[in-house]
This record gives C-alpha cells, structure tokens and sequence, in this order.
C-alpha cells in the first residue's frame, strides 16, 4: 500500500542539478514491455556491443502501470529496472505520462482537448490531454508519484523523464476558466486588461471576465492560428497554454520530488513556437532536447538549437535526450543519415554542451506510426548493419573520452537573444509582412556568427549581458522591463549591439511605443525610422555595404525600413525604388562602443561581413573561419580546454592547428601551424596543452 505522494513530506535535501555519471551517458528510449523476454536477452548483449549504459524507461507505459483507475501495476517497470541493473546499466526513468490510456478517456471526456476550430476531440494519438483537466492532473500527478515512491531509490534510476514533447493548446470551457483565472493574476483589474488589449478598438471593451472567451476560429481568429483580430489575446493564450502545460510538468514535478532528490527533467523540442522554455527552464534540474533537424543540411541550424538550450539553464550542460541513429518517418520523405553523419551530429552536440548522447529508440517499432522509424537494432534485430556498427563505434568513443567534458561550459562572448514573446507578437501580427519569419532571421543571423567561429550563447532578454562583448537580437520586436538600458550599457563599456529592422516597436501588451521608432532602442541607436516598407518574396533591393576596407553590393528582401539617421553613420544604403541612396544599415558610437541597425534583411553574404566586422572588432573572429564547412567549438572545465572541429563540408580540407593538443579521438598529438586534413564528416577533439 502506497501513500498520497501530495500529502506527505517534500524530500528536504536540495536536488543535485545534473546526474552524477561515470561518462556521458549513451543509449536512449527502451521499450521492451512491448516484446517477449528473448529479445530482452537479445537486447541487452547488442548494447553491451556498442557500450550502451543508459536507457530512457517507461515514456509510454501509462495503460500498463495504471491499467484502472483504481489499479496500479508497476512490476513491468520493476522488471525492466532490474534487469537494467543487473546488467550494468543507468535509467532515466519517466512518469509514463506522455500518452492516456483509453479507460482515462472513456471516464473522463473531459481530459480530450477541444481544438482551434471548436471540436471536442475523442479518444486517440498522444500528447492530447486538456491541461486544465481536474482528473488528467490528479491522475497524472499521483501517477508520478507513484513510480518515483516506488523506484527512487532503485540503483539502476539517476534521473527522471516527466512527460514527453510538451506542445499543442486546448480550447475547452475548462481552459477557458483557467484562462480567465490566468488573466485576472496578471492584471488584476478589468480595466487594465481592456488597456492591455487595446479592447476599445472595435468595441471590445469587457466588462465582466466571463465575457473573455479563448480566441480561436469561432472568436478573433480567421484563416488559423496566427491571424487574430486582438494580438492582444492571442498573445496572452500562448503565454496562458505555455504556462498551463508548465503547471501539469510541476504537478508531477513536486510529485517526484516527494520522494526523491534526483535531477528531474523533460524533453523539450529545441525552437518550438509553442511553448516559451524561457518560462520553463527554471523548474527543469536539466535541460534536454530531441534533435530531428527538417533537413540534412542543418548544421548551423542545430548548431543554435543546441546553444539556445544550453542557455536555458544559464550555460549548464544540457542532455540530447533523443535523435535518430539513422532515419525518421515523420516527414513526408525521410532520407536516411548518411555515413559518418550520425557521429558528426552526435560530437556537434557535445561540442555544444550536451553531456549526453541518447537516441530515439533502442528497438524499430513492429506497428503503429513510428515502424519505419529508425533505432539502433532494427525488426531483424540485426547488429551487422551499417547504422548498428556506427553505433558501436561511437559508443567506443564515448567510453573512451570517459568523463573529461562532462560539466564542462562554453567561454562564449557573444550572445543571441532569444524570445518566445518577440515571436509570438510578431508571427501573429498583421503588417507589415507575413514572410517575415521569426526563427529564419535568427538563424540567418547565428548562422554568420557560428560561420565566423564565434563560441555564442543563445540568451532570453533577461539574461545578464555584463559577461558579454557582442549582443545580438533579430527582430527584437518587443522591449520588455529594463532591456534597452541593459543593452545601452552593453555598448557603453564597448561592446557591440546588434539589432534588426521591426525591433522597438511594441511593449509587453504588443501595444506601440507611442514614439518615433525604434522606441527605447532610438537613443542607443542614433536613428529614426520614418517608414517600413514591405515587398513580395521575389523582389531584391540591392544594397552597397561599405565597412572599413570592405564593400560589398548584397541583396535585402522582406522588409525595408526608411531610417532617419539621427547620430549613426551611415554603413549600407539600398540601390533601389525611391528610397534608393537612403540609409539601409547604420551604426552608432554609443559610449565607448556602438550599435549596428539593420533596416532591412540583407542577404547571408552581407550579414556575414557586417557581423564578422563586428566580432574582429573583440577579436572574436574563431580560427577556422575561412575553412569551409568546419565548425569550431570550445568547452572548458576544470581548467582544461577542449576544441572540436568538426566537418560538415563535402569536400576534404585542410586547415592549420591554431594550438598545441591531443586529439582525444585519434590519440594523436597536434602541434601548433601543423597541417590536419579534414575528410567530410571528421571529427577532432582536441585537448589543448
Ligand atoms: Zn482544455
């Protein structure tokens, strides 16, 4: 007989942040409840072949563990749990509540979600509980704790897994009450919230708080989620469905916690517009993310997924909790990772602050959606296949490498911010361009730093930026709080702000500065912008860069800010339309440093120079920027420094040893200006000294 786990003690020990592991831990979901106990057997000696110790349980076991509502049946998680063990390895245990059973469904209709258009779902697929369902969080929550009562001091458990992939909204009457809860604690007065909404504007002015209902199709919304008629409540239903979600991790979160101090964590999905992991990170032990890159040309792309998920948690290192070791089935064609690139994308994410490397999953599926998704033993359970020996041969290498990285953080002086609100706001506005997309820009503009071989922390704007040479926020459509004092700071001790066209227009409520633009950011920028301009796609206006010694005639597409400089100096202007000559990008000497306005979305080649200008400016320009298709990342612990370089060209280069080292891969010894060709897909872990 178990009891309430919300009814006793918390644990009162403070829970460590990160697991203590021997190396970094490799492996990843295991499922065997879905096979007889041979392939257990035959399981367990294919991981002991590719040095696999650490296996992610129970992620959707709940219509086992909990087959009734008043019957609880852990013993298939005692049983993979103990085998584990006896088998030498580790467990990340989850709460088993990624998916509801049916009997959950059936007895309460309520934990099915009513979606954007009105409908009140049935029973099916997964991640679909209503997060405001009494009996899903009651369930949920006694479930977690259930297991953790069970398992937390099991040898085999170093960490716990809530959930699965958090996303999507609900659009229920039990949402919406939980919405005008949500809303009431955020602004307190009806009069607030009208000032918030703008509610005066086509005569929305409540009255009464039951009179807020979710917007969806069947209220503000027409042609889907991102065209309302008030960005206002738009805004504050996705910042509303974030935090709900973020209450049912907690609740099974402090279940957990009642029982056990082990870190607890969940899997976030890197960019993911729905949920805002800014807002997350602080009740997460240890951040860990899926990587399934929407193409096989993503290297900078996982590049900043990576960073941004490393700065959830302040640069602690985070865990790859799941990727592919050769194929997804997801998409509508899914090409299978070629030779070398699964090991490529595995050290990329150690280089990046993973300390870990897990896959999705241990065994290919016999049914359902994902049976042709890949996994490190495939349905013949075959370990001579070519994805299963590069498995094992990563294995080998990570058991070599031991415990040398783990902990260890990236000496990064330049930072990205970050920001689900500035997304959100701009993605769901009308005007002044649709194709204006918030991840794209901020990806162009990593892209040019991680080109240059710059080590960068994606940040949320509340990060401190006094550690910081270089801050740079695309679109950073919304100032909040105290941000372009911070940012003015930035450049007044010398560093370098960059920011972009479409920032400092609107406050927290997604209301405009009522100021010439760009609002708060004007004075540390030294402009005005009198107009912005919007043109299709296709349509290029040229524009002629001149920094330094350096000039340069780049394209600029999407949007064309007219800028009024007011102080800065005029560093490109467009070549084109009646704006032709005026200024397109500025910069200005604010204090001892200066701040960079990109008025328009310039073409890669042209930020690539304006931004490796201003990372030579702080010597911030890595050593293998001009080998193409190398990446180069740092991380230091304990006094010691790792450099990976790792390749994601297609043709062979060679480059020249900026240090003295050891390559801790090939065992062998560097010295510094000494030639190191580099195949495609090479990777070299360079122990510096
Ligand atoms: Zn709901």
């Amino acid at each position: 007989m178990t009891t309430d786990p919300m009814t006793t003690d918390p644990m009162t020990t403070d829970p460590t942040t990160l697991p203590t592991t021997a190396r970094i831990p490799y492996g990843g979901d295991y499922n065997p409840e879905q096979w007889p106990d041979p392939v257990w057997d035959e399981d367990h000696r294919a991981f002991d072949l590719a040095r696999i110790d650490t296996l992610t349980v129970g992620v959707f076991v709940w219509s086992l563990t909990q087959p009734a509502e008043e019957v609880y049946d852990l013993t298939v998680l005692e049983r993979i749990l103990d085998r584990a063990q006896a088998e030498g390895r580790q467990v990340c245990l989850a709460t088993g509540t990624g998916a509801v059973p049916p009997w959950l469904a059936h007895r309460y209709p309520e934990v099915c979600r009513t979606d954007f258009e009105g409908r009140r779902h049935v029973y099916g697929q997964r991640h679909n509980a209503c997060p405001s369902s009494p009996a899903y969080r009651r369930l949920a929550a006694a479930l977690a704790g259930r297991v953790a009562e069970r398992f937390a001091d099991h040898p085999a458990v170093i960490a716990w897994h809530v959930n699965n992939e958090y996303g999507g909204a609900c659009y229920c009457d039990l949402c919406a009450a939980e919405f005008r809860i949500w809303l009431r604690e955020r602004y307190g007065t009806l009069d607030r919230l009208n000032d918030a909404w703008n509610a005066v504007f086509w005569s929305h002015r409540f009255t009464d708080w039951a009179e807020v209902v979710p917007p969806n199709a069947l209220s503000e919304h027409w042609r889907g989620p991102d065209h309302t008629a008030f960005q206002g409540i738009t805004l504050d239903y996705l910042r509303f469905t974030s935090d709900n979600l973020l209450r049912t991790f907690r609740e099974e979160k402090d279940a957990i916690r009642q029982h056990s101090d082990l870190p607890v964590t969940t899997n976030f999905m890197g960019m993911y517009r729905p949920i805002d992991y800014h807002r997350w990170a602080e009740h997460l032990d240890l951040a860990s993310w899926d990587n399934y890159p929407p193409d096989d040309r993503s290297a900078s792309r996982m590049a900043l997924t990576h960073d941004l998920m490393r700065g959830l948690k302040d640069g602690q290192p985070f865990w790859l909790m799941e990727q592919t070791p050769t194929v997804t089935a997801s998409r509508d064609v899914n090409p299978v990772k070629r030779p070398g690139v699964m090991r490529l994308w595995s050290w990329q994410a150690v280089a990046h602050g993973a300390d870990a490397v897990l896959f999705f999953q241990m065994r290919q599926s016999r049914g359902a959606c994902e049976k042709y998704h890949g996994a490190v033993l495939d349905h013949a359970g075959r370990t001579d296949t070519r994805s299963f020996r590069e498995v094992a041969a990563l294995g080998a290498e990570l058991e070599a490498l031991g415990d040398r990285t783990l902990g260890a953080r990236t000496p990064a002086r330049v930072a990205v911010l970050f920001d689900w609100d500035s997304w959100w706001a701009l993605e769901i506005s009308d005007g002044p361009n649709r194709n204006l997309r918030y991840q794209r820009t901020v990806i162009d503009h990593h892209r040019a730093l991680w080109e240059a071989g710059a080590q960068v922390d994606v940040v949320p704007v509340t990060a401190d930026l006094t550690r910081y040479d270089v801050v740079v926020a695309p679109l950073l459509h919304m100032v909040k709080g105290d941000l372009a004092e911070r940012l003015e700071a930035v450049a007044e001790r010398g560093g370098t702000v960059v920011t972009t066209v479409l920032s400092g227009r609107v406050d927290e409520d997604d209301n405009a500065f009522l100021a010439d633009v760009p609002g708060p950011l004007a004075r540390l920028l030294g402009i005005r912008v009198d107009e912005t301009d919007a043109q299709a796609p296709e349509v290029r206006n040229p524009v002629r860069l001149v920094v330094g010694d350096d000039e340069l005639v780049t394209g600029s597409h999407t949007v064309f800010d007219l800028v009024l400089p007011q102080g800065a100096e005029v560093v490109g202007t467009y070549g084109a339309d009646f704006y032709a000559g005026t200024a397109a990008v500025t910069r200005n000497r604010f204090g001892r440093g200066e701040a960079w306005y990109l008025g328009t979305c310039l073409e890669q080649d042209g930020l690539d120079l304006v931004l490796r200008h201003v990372l030579a400016r702080h010597g911030l320009v890595g050593p293998y920027a001009d080998a193409p298709g190398v990446e180069h990342a740092v991380r230091e612990v304990d006094g010691r420094r790792y450099e990976f370089l790792l390749h994601h060209g297609d043709v062979r280069v060679e480059v020249d040893a900026h240090a003295d080292g050891t390559d801790l891969l090939s065992g062998r010894r560097v010295v510094r200006g000494e030639v190191i060709a580099l195949e495609p897909t090479d990777v070299v872990v360079l122990e510096v000294g």
